[in-house]
Order: structure tokens, then sequence, then C-alpha cells
């Protein structure tokens, strides 16, 4: 039987960047998949084939909107290729999986395709199809295992026209009306998605706002942008049924004041979240527990109740992020070397990759008011960049919150052109607990869109912003 340091259930972000740093810290490493292909949910599934199909898209949408203000003629019909462009996306996921692979062949990591369960706390099967199980032995294992789509009690997912993300990143054609359930990361991103290849679309949200875990002033200026781009949004609304007669989708629902709404269309996409997995686990075998919600219990150190049992991702409790479980994976694998790592889960950016572009670090104004901080806010328009001028990007703004006091940054919210990269800089500047005056001092290179956040920092000290 094969043995191991240290075993790895799952090859996600989470999974195969703590393959990696184990085996860099020496230890024998063993990485289990039940797929074919590495790189879990974010790569197959997730974040990079959904970036795949907001460029391709946003590529068309310049084309057919910008190009003729930017004195760009194209001679003939733009037209979309979706078998094309979801050919492209496949490329791309194609390329990257790869990429996993040959990381883990260049760190020495052995790597088993099949599904791994737990014999005990030290052996886990794997197995494969209907071929014979096979059984390693690891002093450590790490679970990563993962999400996948959640549902609403009363919804069957078809797969054909009442679909996930996973499935909206596969269609045959470009939806007439696609009817989104929840306005949150996914909804938005994909309903952008297929808005802007021509399908209406119509977001059904629960909360009395889009993006609602986010500052409200982001969700508030999102719903206006992507109102502009004619995206229909029905807030407070509670879902309570949706049925598919034939190819239409018909979805039913109670407004605010308790009244029935009915939306028809020929695709509903169900974004209503996504549930830990630990299907077919036997996690208690190893003595791991799982609490209320589905998830695997941890303590700091992200050890689950079997004192050689880790759990990392979007299988334990926070937010279901990629760099989130991958911070999570070095971590686990520093902890096991005997390491004191760290991770600061305030500064763990969020980012919505429609364009504008959403991100956030920090507490948001919500969360200050709630916990009695006292704060200032400085604001800035992108409109009042040059940059943003001269690329025609002029929606969104950039958002500081500072302790009044300290004038210490206790939050950043921005919106706009490139604000996913753009938040780099503040999580720097809050990981070294930076005040808002120190960011206001630093030279940003002209013109950017990172003069926004300047410009913001400036506002918060003595409201001297300089361009508006
Ligand atoms: P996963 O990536 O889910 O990987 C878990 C792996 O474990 C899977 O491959 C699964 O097959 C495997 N597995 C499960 N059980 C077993 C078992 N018993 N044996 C063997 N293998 C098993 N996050 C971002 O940060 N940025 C984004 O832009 C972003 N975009 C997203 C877009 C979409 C459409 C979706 C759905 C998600 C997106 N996410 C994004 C979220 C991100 O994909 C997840 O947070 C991330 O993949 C979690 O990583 P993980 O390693 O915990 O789990
Ligand atoms: P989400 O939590 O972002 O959004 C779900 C939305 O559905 C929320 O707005 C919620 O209020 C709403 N909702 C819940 N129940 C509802 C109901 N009964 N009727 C109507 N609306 C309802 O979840 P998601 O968009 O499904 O994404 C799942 C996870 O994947 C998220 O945790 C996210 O972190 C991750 N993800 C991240 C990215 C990114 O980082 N850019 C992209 C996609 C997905």
């Amino acid at each position: 039987m094969s043995q191991y340091d240290v075993a790895i259930i799952g090859s996600g972000p989470g999974g195969y960047v703590a393959a990696i740093r184990c085996a860099q810290l020496g230890m024998k490493t063993a990485i289990i998949e039940k797929y074919s292909t590495l790189g879990g949910t974010c790569l197959n599934v997730g974040c990079i084939p959904s970036k795949a199909m907001l460029d391709s898209s946003h590529h068309y949408e310049d084309a057919i909107k910008h190009f003729e203000e930017h004195g760009i003629e194209v001679p003939g019909e733009i037209k979309v290729n979706l078998e094309k462009m979801i050919g492209r996306k496949q490329a791309v996921v194609d390329q990257t999986c790869a990429g996993v692979k040959f990381l883990m062949d260049k760190n020495k990591i052995d790597v088993f395709e099949g599904i791994g369960s737990f014999k005990n706390a030290t052996h886990i099967e794997i197995k494969k199809g209907k071929g014979k199980p096979h059984t390693i032995e690891a002093k450590n294992t790490i679970i990563a295992t993962g999400s996948k789509p959640s549902t609403l009690p009363f919804i069957k997912i078809d797969k054909e026209r009442i679909i996930t993300s996973t499935e909206a990143l596969e269609l045959k054609e470009i939806p007439k009306h696609m009817i989104v359930i929840g306005g949150g990361v996914i909804g938005l991103e994909l309903g952008q998605v297929y808005k802007r290849l021509g399908a209406e679309v119509t977001v059904v949200e629960y909360m009395d706002r889009i993006i609602p875990t986010m500052d409200a002033a982001l969700s508030k200026e999102l719903m206006k942008v992507l109102k502009k781009q004619k995206v229909k949004f029905n807030l407070s609304h509670k879902v309570k049924s949706v049925e598919r007669k034939g190819n239409e989708v018909i979805v039913k629902a109670d407004d605010k004041k308790g009244r029935e709404v009915e939306f028809k269309g020929d695709y509903c996409l169900v974004s209503v979240g996504r549930r830990p997995y630990t299907d077919g686990l036997n996690a208690e075998a190893a003595g791991v527990k799982i609490d209320d919600r589905g998830r695997v219990e941890v303590n700091e150190h992200l050890q689950t109740s079997a004192s050689n049992i880790y759990a990392i991702g979007d299988v334990i409790k926070g937010a279901m992020l990629a760099h989130k479980a991958g911070e999570e994976g070095t971590l686990v694998a520093e902890v096991l070397a005997g390491q004191k790592p760290h991770i600061d889960y305030n500064l763990i950016p969020g980012v919505v990759y429609t364009w504008p572009e959403v991100a956030a670090v920090g507490k948001t104004e919500e969360e200050l008011k709630e916990a009695g901080i006292e704060y200032k806010v400085g604001q800035f328009p992108m409109r009042a960049l040059g940059r943003a001028r001269a690329s025609m990007d002029l929606d969104g703004f950039v958002k500081i919150l500072a302790d009044k006091a300290t004038d210490e940054i206790l939050g950043f919210h921005m919106i706009g052109a490139r604000a996913a990269d753009l938040i780099a800089e503040a999580v720097v500047a809050m990981e070294y607990r930076a005040s808002a005056e120190d960011i206001a001092r630093m030279s940003h290179a002209h013109p950017t869109f990172a003069e926004a956040v300047k410009e913001a920092a400036l506002a918060a000290t003595e409201n001297r912003a300089l361009h508006i």
C-alpha cells in the first residue's frame, strides 16, 4: 500500500495549491480527484470559463456598440458564433487544467483519479468507475472537496432549460429570455454574458438589493449601470415555483406586497448560492464532524474533529472564493510543516467580474455602522479621470472608509473598469495598516484608473480630492 505524509482530496484551487505547498515543504504528497481533469470547480466550470465567456461577450459588445464611436468601421454584419465562443472557452479551460497536471508532475505529487472515501482516519479508498478500489495510507489528510450549485427545494434543475452555472457555460443557443433567480455574483456575471449576446435578462432577487453582501453603494451603482444595459430587476421577490412547459419556463414569485408575479422565458438560471460538497467522502468513518449547514467543521488551524485531518476552501465556513481556498491550502501545508501561518479573513478581497467590475475588501459601511465604529468616507467618481474618458469607461467610483480618529483604512469599495486589479493596492495598504493619508501621499501613474484610489484617499483626508 502506498504511504504518504499528506493526501489531499479534491484538486480545486484549494487542493492543488495545498499539494504544491506540501511538496515544496518536503512532504510526500498525493492528490485525489474524482474527475479526469484537475482544477476543480474554478478551472473547469467556475472562475476560468466564466471569465472566458465574459471576455468574449465583452469583445462582441464593444464591436457592436462602441467600435463606431472609436472610429472603427467593420464592413458587413458582426455576428456571434456561440459554438466557436464556447469552443474557445473550453480550450482555455483545457490548457489551464493541463497546467495544473504539469505542476503536479513538476512537484512530484502523485495524482489519483477516483472518488476518495475515508475507511478510517489514516486510510483512504479511491474508487474509479467499476474498477477495483485502491487504498492509500496518509499520516495527514486535507479535505478540499469544494461545493456544488444549490437550488430551492421546489425547483427541479433539468440541466436543459432550468439550469445552473455549469450548464450556462455550455449552452447551444443564445436564450431569447433568460430568467435569473438570484442577483448575486453568478447571476450577474452570467446574466451579463447572455445580455451582451442578445438575450433579454430578468433578475429575480429575494433581498432588497443585488450583491447583498457587498457595500450598499456598490449594489446601487451596479444596478444602475446594468439597468442602462437593459437588464431587468425584480428585487424583494420570493420565488415560489419554477415550471417547464415544453421550451418555456414559468417562474412565479410573490413581490414585496405579496402579489403574485409571473415571468416567462426560455431559460431559467438558478444562482442562489452553492452548497459544501461532502457526498461520498464517508467523513464519519474518520471521525470528521459536519456542521448543520453541511460544512466540514474546523478550528482556527483548519483542523477538523480528527486531529490529523484538515479541511479548506468551499467545503468549510467562509467566503466561497478560489483565492480564499488557495490561502487556506497554503496555511494547512505550513501548519503541517510546523510553521505558524496566518490568514486575515477581513482582507480577502471579493470581486464581481461584470463590466464595470466590482471589487471590495475590508468592512462595508453597513458593517461599520452596526459595529458602532466611527468612520469617514472618501469617494471619487471614475468619470472625473482622464483615463476613463480616453477609454469611455465612465461608470463607477472608488470609496474608502477610514477610521474617524486614526485615519486607518477600514474598507475599500470600488466599481469601475479594472476594479478587479485595482483592489490589490487596497489589500496591500490594509495589510500594512495604512492610513488614507498614506495612500493620498503616494504617487499614482497618470493617466490610470488607479488615480481614483489616490483621489478617494485624498477625499477621505480632509476632503481634498484634486480633480473634482
Ligand atoms: P472546488 O474547486 O469545488 O474543487 C473541489 C474538487 O474536489 C472538485 O474537483 C471535485 O470533483 C473534487 N472532489 C469532491 N469530492 C471528492 C471526492 N470524494 N474524491 C475526489 N475528489 C472529490 N471564485 C473566485 O475567487 N473568483 C471567481 O471569479 C469565481 N468565479 C466563479 C464562477 C462560477 C460560475 C462558479 C461556479 C464559481 C466561481 N468561483 C469564483 C468560486 C470558486 O470556483 C470556488 O470558490 C473554488 O473553486 C473553491 O475551491 P475548492 O478547492 O474549495 O473546491
Ligand atoms: P451568491 O451568494 O453570490 O448569490 C446568491 C443570490 O441569490 C443572493 O443575492 C441571494 O440573496 C439570492 N437568493 C437566495 N435565495 C433566493 C431565492 N429564494 N429567491 C431569489 N433570490 C435568492 O451565490 P451565487 O451567485 O450562486 O454564487 C455562489 C458562490 O460562488 C458565491 O459564494 C461566490 O462567492 C462564488 N462565485 C464567485 C465569483 C467571483 O468571485 N467573481 C463568481 C461566481 C461565483
